[in-house]
């Protein structure tokens, strides 16, 4: 705890270092406001940014699932195989393309992948 001394007995040395130590305080004041007002802005950025790399994952993932659609399994009535309805250009029963087996290499590349040697973590 401070030890106050009356206004009245302050001396010239003591309001020097009054003085002296509210400026400290006001220097210290801006420093952080400015410092505050930095990270304001970075969390700001950094929300923008997770907003904006949500609605892009979102986006693909929204995608992916379309591919999906379009690339089902259907067995074959020619042969009983499992085959891909959109590669095999199936409909109505029948195959307008070769018949591709499911899963085609659309599927395929959507499923995770081992990571290629030498290309990081
Ligand atoms: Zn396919």
């Amino acid at each position: 705890m401070t030890t106050r001394i009356p206004f009245g007995n302050l001396t010239p040395a003591d309001l020097d270092q009054l003085y002296e130590a509210f400026e400290t305080a006001r220097y210290d004041a801006e420093r952080l406001r400015a410092r505050e007002h930095r990270f304001r802005t970075r969390a700001l950025k950094a929300e923008a940014a997770v907003d904006h790399l949500t609605d892009k994952y979102r986006g693909a993932e929204a995608a992916v699932e379309r591919v999906r659609a379009l690339h089902q399994p259907v067995t074959s009535p020619y042969d009983g195989r499992t085959i891909c309805t959109d590669c095999s250009g199936y409909g109505t029963g029948s195959c307008d393309a070769p018949p591709q087996p499911y899963p085609c290499p659309t599927i395929r590349a959507l499923e995770p992948q081992e990571p290629r040697p030498g290309a990081g973590a």
